[in-house]
């Protein structure tokens, strides 16, 4: 029998996460990347890195008409921020569960902007919303080189 939607819910899938300049200044780092990796996901990239104007702009292209994409673009760009690629099944929307809203004040308790934020202009991290923007936010933050293919040794105590 084919099972579309379980097929679909089997990919693996990589997404990009980013601590923002807020999370890195208010030393969140360690916080944002432990809930992450207790989850159960596998850390494939990692580097803090002070974004370029034209990389945030790229990034956040579709946004470009938005009356807050000049201070989005300042406040990426404000200071470092700390770049992560992860990999797993049904990565994108449970990473993105694990952010919580866009507006930290609408997102859940439990989830990172819930517990950690207050304001959508401070929401301090970023998630990839779809497979494909994974792949393309991974391909614009990290060089050839950067990501690694590794077995973390917990693979057989996370998957039957
Ligand atoms: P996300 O996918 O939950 O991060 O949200 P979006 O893709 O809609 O927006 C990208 C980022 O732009 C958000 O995380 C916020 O940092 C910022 N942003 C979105 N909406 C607003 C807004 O209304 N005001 C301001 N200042 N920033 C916003
Ligand atoms: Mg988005």
């Amino acid at each position: 029998i084919f099972l579309p939607h379980l097929v679909a819910s089997l990919e693996v899938e990589q997404t990009y996460i980013m601590v923002k300049p807020d999370g890195v200044q208010r030393g969140l780092v360690g916080e944002i990347i432990s809930r992450f990796e207790k989850k159960g996901f596998k850390l494939t990239g990692l580097k803090l890195f002070q974004c370029p104007k034209e990389l945030a702009e790229e990034h956040y292209k579709d946004l470009q008409s938005k009356p807050f994409f000049p201070k989005l673009i300042q406040y990426i760009t404000s200071g470092p921020v700390v770049c992560m690629a992860w990999e797993g099944v049904g990565a994108v929307a449970s990473a993105r569960k694990l952010i919580g809203a866009t507006n930290p004040l609408q997102a859940e308790p439990g989830t990172i902007r819930g517990d950690l934020a207050v304001q959508t202009g401070r929401n301090v991290v970023h998630g990839s919303d779809s497979p494909e923007n994974g792949k393309r936010e991974i391909g614009l933050w990290f060089k050839e080189g950067e990501i690694c293919d590794w077995i973390p040794v917990q693979e057989p105590w996370l998957r039957e």
